[in-house]
């Protein structure tokens, strides 16, 4: 029976939860569990880029894995509307699936359509492979081409990536950072997906090289009609390349909303202070940068209440912190599609930024 998801979108992610278990005593049993990613919801229309950002161990980078099956889940699902795996036969242009659920075969099909850019290009790029063997891997791994419909192809997607094609006899080791990565991207290119997973794909970079990259991602979106999740630890990385925003905390997605509305109007105390992190272009405008006290607490022992209430700057004002501290805030629609999980997200007054316009 075919799923039914939202009529717009291309990935919808529903209820998902990744717990790994913890082992301990003599007979390595099962002591506790590490919710990694705790109950989490979104989609992501075609031709947009959902930006994923929260700070290390957040549970960001699980949900990418998790939706790619490089991580079995635990629970959820996440519905994708696939053309390869659509029955032709009966007239079907797509069908929707649930990607945690596939079975092998299904699942190797389907990595045509979703792919993966990873963080760091130097452990993703096998070293004694060259540029054409690594980018050969993808068309013959899906029995696609003859070996010079291969090269052609490979010689056209080095040119889309902005490297040139001669490139393609040399080994990883014997190019720059931007450069691997550059090899990264046209990898995930190769078989024409709808929609990539970009794993922090510029944090491994010089600041210098990380706009180059994100403009090269942006063109190839307007190119080739892509569909992103771009996984990312601040905000300003996915500032100007972002249609909506998801901020996790702790395994939850916190808020989610239009990045202009999140960045102009914030309505969770985390994102507020994630924005406050964000260099502002104009140098008459100052921001105070705010602090958050303490560090991430264990997601093997999450706090009670809302998660972040050990380190919220609004907690402890009046007499919020009772509540904060014992009641779990659901994530709910605060107007205008802005997703908040915050008892008190129409009362407090958040600083913003002003709106980067969407590089094109
Ligand atoms: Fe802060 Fe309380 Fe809102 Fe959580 S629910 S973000 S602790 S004010």
């Amino acid at each position: 029976m075919p799923e039914s998801m939202r009529p717009d979108a291309l990935l919808e992610v529903r209820n998902l939860c990744k717990y790994f278990p913890v082992f301990g005593g003599i007979l390595r049993r099962k002591v506790a569990e590490v919710k990694a990613v705790d109950d989490v919801s979104f989609f992501v229309r075609e031709g947009e880029t959902l930006g994923l950002v929260g700070e290390s161990g957040c549970g960001k980078t699980t949900v990418g894995r998790t939706i790619l099956r490089l991580i079995e889940p635990t629970s959820g699902q996440a519905l994708f509307r696939s053309s390869i795996l659509a029955d032709k036969s009966k007239g079907e242009e797509t069908t929707v699936v649930d990607l945690l659920t596939l079975d092998k075969e299904r699942l190797k099909r389907i990595r045509r359509e979703v792919q993966m850019i990873f963080q760091d290009p130097n452990s993703s790029l096998n070293p004694r492979m060259t540029v054409r063997d690594i980018l050969a891997e993808p068309f013959e791994i899906h029995g696609i081409g003859s070996k010079s419909e291969i090269d052609d192809r490979i010689a056209e997607l080095l040119k889309n990536v902005g490297l040139r094609p001669e490139y393609r006899s040399r080994y990883p080791h014997q190019f720059s950072g931007g450069q691997r990565q550059r090899i990264g991207i046209a990898r995930a290119l190769a078989l024409r997906p709808k929609l990539i997973i970009a794993d922090e794909p510029v944090s491994a970079l010089d600041v210098s090289i990380q706009g180059q990259v994100l403009n090269l991602l942006a063109d190839l979106q307007e190119q080739f009609g892509l569909t992103y999740v771009f996984v990312a630890h601040n905000l300003s990385v996915v500032e100007h390349i972002s249609d909506r925003v998801a901020v996790m905390y702790l395994g939850k997605v916190v808020e989610l909303a239009s990045a202009e509305d999140l960045y102009r109007n914030p309505k969770h105390p985390y994102t507020e202070a994630l924005l406050s992190a964000v260099p502002v272009a104009d140098p008459d405008v100052r921001r105070e940068r705010i602090i958050l006290q303490g560090n991430v607490p264990s997601p093997l022992n999450p706090p009670s209440g809302c998660r972040f209430h050990t380190r919220c700057p609004y907690a402890n004002q009046g007499n919020r912190m009772a509540k904060c501290s014992t009641e779990v805030p659901e994530l709910r629609n605060v107007g205008n599609d802005q997703w908040v999980a915050c008892h008190f997200a129409e009362e407090l007054k958040l600083q913003g930024v002003e709106v980067p316009e969407k590089t094109a």
